[in-house]
């Protein structure tokens, strides 16, 4: 019955998933090569066809990693495999705090494995061949070396706690997790720009100039306070572009170079004064605020799994053990959670439109955020045709035809002063 029911969602999550994959291979082949009548002069018909051939690819990709996954999270849950694993280490004599932390490394360094071809393959393969890529095998591999240690140093200790908690917190073991969870987060969060940022790209002061001088006129009208304006060397990995805030109070505003580098100042302004439409609507806090209500709210039904034997016993593990119920979860959840998708993407839209018309209002030049997210989407080969259902179920920004559009209505609805 259990074995069922997961069974079932799993198979109506990959009905649904794939299906929505091939209707957006479908619609790309047959219409991304044309330009879109609201896009007509802004995107030229070249780099529409461009954009055609790197969605397809994409796409292809996307399928195919997803079938791959698909059958490895099969293989682990049916193949006997986690429990056999779990017996080999308790009879290498681990037992306690360490047999918990060695299974879950075992399993995240299996999946881990099985996807690396296709992150290769999409690094160094799909991205090189559009001329994105930018990262060198060796920096491919210092960046792996670095992510991993930096993964034992935080998550090992993690790990280690969240076992104390489960044994020495009684039944409210997952709230006291939760709390210990947030406050790490809300430290890294503070921490992250200072200390864990560095590790992988470097941060230099934005330079002096005409784009600086706008920029940080716009966060001074706006009264958004900031640690100041730096620029990312993104350039050394990647030809995408992008700019994003760091930190919680008081953020950084980290530019990427290929940005600065690409875009006329005015599109810039643009493009920031988005970015502080998501800080004065309050989208990252409450972004932040529903991340953690999600893992409480997690947390609590692993505790009522937690002491369910069947559950285990279903999937071959001869009783609960607290290793076992966060394997099943990591594995299971994603066939459950997959049905949360469109609501999330819907209220990201929102706050996308909220975020466009709050830029237009305070620049009063609705014109240049709408050349800036043509050009960006032109640079990113965005996709120019996706299909509605696949936008509705995924897509955490609208079109850039419908965004178009509502800009131009903002900006009809507050003329420039
Ligand atoms: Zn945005």
């Amino acid at each position: 019955m259990i074995v069922a029911t997961y069974l079932l969602s799993f198979a109506l999550q990959h009905a649904v998933a794939w299906t929505l994959l091939g209707l957006g291979l479908r619609q790309a082949a047959r219409h991304g090569a044309e330009v879109p009548p609201a896009l007509a002069g802004r995107v030229d018909p070249a780099s529409a066809a461009r954009s055609r051939e790197y969605t397809l690819a994409r796409g292809r990709l996307g399928l195919a990693s997803s079938a791959w996954d698909a059958a490895v999270t099969l293989a682990l849950l049916f193949s006997g495999a986690l429990p056999a694993l779990d017996a080999r280490l308790g009879a290498l004599g681990l037992a306690g705090a360490h047999r918990f932390v060695a299974f879950l490394v075992a399993l995240v360094a299996i999946t881990s494995l099985s996807g690396l071809p296709f992150s290769l393959y999409a690094t160094f393969g799909l991205e090189a061949r559009f001329g994105f890529n930018r990262t060198t095998p060796a920096l491919w591999l210092r960046d792996r070396a670095k992510g991993l240690l930096l993964a034992a140093a935080l998550g090992l200790p993690l790990l280690y706690a969240a076992h104390a908690f489960r044994i020495r917190a009684g039944d409210s073991w997952w709230l006291w997790l939760f709390l210990f969870l947030a406050a790490v987060q809300l430290a890294l969060a503070w921490a992250w720009p200072a200390l864990i940022a560095p590790i992988f790209n470097r941060y230099a002061p934005l330079p002096a100039g005409e784009l600086r001088d706008r920029l940080t006129a716009l966060a001074e009208r706006t009264g958004f306070r900031t640690r100041g304006l730096y620029v990312m060397d993104a350039s050394r990995r990647s030809g995408h572009a992008n700019a994003f805030f760091t930190g919680l109070v008081r953020p950084r505003i980290v530019l990427f170079d290929t940005l600065v580098d690409r875009t006329p100042p005015g599109e810039a302004v643009a493009i920031l004064a988005h970015e502080i439409g998501h800080y004065r609507k309050r989208h990252v806090q409450r972004g932040l605020a529903a991340g953690l209500a999600a893992q409480a709210a997690g947390l609590w039904v692993l505790a009522r799994l937690g002491g369910w034997p069947p559950l285990f016993q279903a999937f071959g593990f001869p009783g609960p053990s607290f290793h076992a119920l966060l394997a099943l979860a990591a594995l299971c959840g994603s066939s459950f959670t997959f049905f949360l998708a469109p609501l999330g993407a819907w209220i990201s839209r929102r706050h996308e439109y909220q975020a466009d018309r709050y830029a237009v209002r305070v620049t009063g030049d609705g014109p240049a955020l709408a050349s800036a997210l043509a050009r960006l989407g032109e640079e990113n080969l965005s996709n120019l045709a996706p299909h509605p259902w696949v936008v509705a179920w995924s897509h955490t920004h609208p079109t850039l035809p419908q965004r178009l559009a509502a800009i131009e209505a903002a900006g009809r609805a507050a003329p420039a002063a």
